[in-house]
């Protein structure tokens, strides 16, 4: 599959300064920051900073150091949103997953019971 990844998305403007967010947490390879729009108490994107489209993108083409960069990322959030009662991570792709902004990110999303995954 081809990946064209358009630097005009909203996350890779976050990403180059030229946006601002509410930083949670950030590492070499990923930055992690809360959504503009929170579905629950916690809601944190982490994105990686390299240029991928979508979670099959990454797990794909990145290296291992960005791979671990990402997961350690992921960690610190769950460790500073303090979600030890559990959350939801979450990879909208493409069309049938409606992701809306083509830089993968992860949601992290808890604080609250958020019922079953699907209706
Ligand atoms: P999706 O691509 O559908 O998985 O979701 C994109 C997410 O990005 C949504 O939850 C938006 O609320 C969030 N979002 C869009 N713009 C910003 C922004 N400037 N800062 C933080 N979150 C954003």
């Amino acid at each position: 599959m081809e990946y064209a990844y358009d630097d005009q998305n909203i996350f890779a403007k976050i990403l180059r300064g030229e946006i601002p967010n509410k930083t949670v947490y950030e590492n070499d390879y990923a930055l992690a920051f809360e959504d503009i729009a929170p579905q629950a108490p916690v809601h944190v994107l982490v994105i990686p900073k390299g240029a991928y489209v979508s979670l099959d993108h990454f797990a794909r083409d990145a290296s291992a150091e960005e791979h671990h960069g990402f997961m350690q990322a992921v960690a610190e959030v769950c460790r500073i949103m303090d979600v030890e009662a559990g959350f939801r991570s979450i990879a909208n792709t493409r069309v049938h997953g409606v992701q809306d902004v083509p830089h993968y990110h992860m949601h992290i999303i808890g604080g609250r019971q958020l019922g079953r995954m699907l209706q």
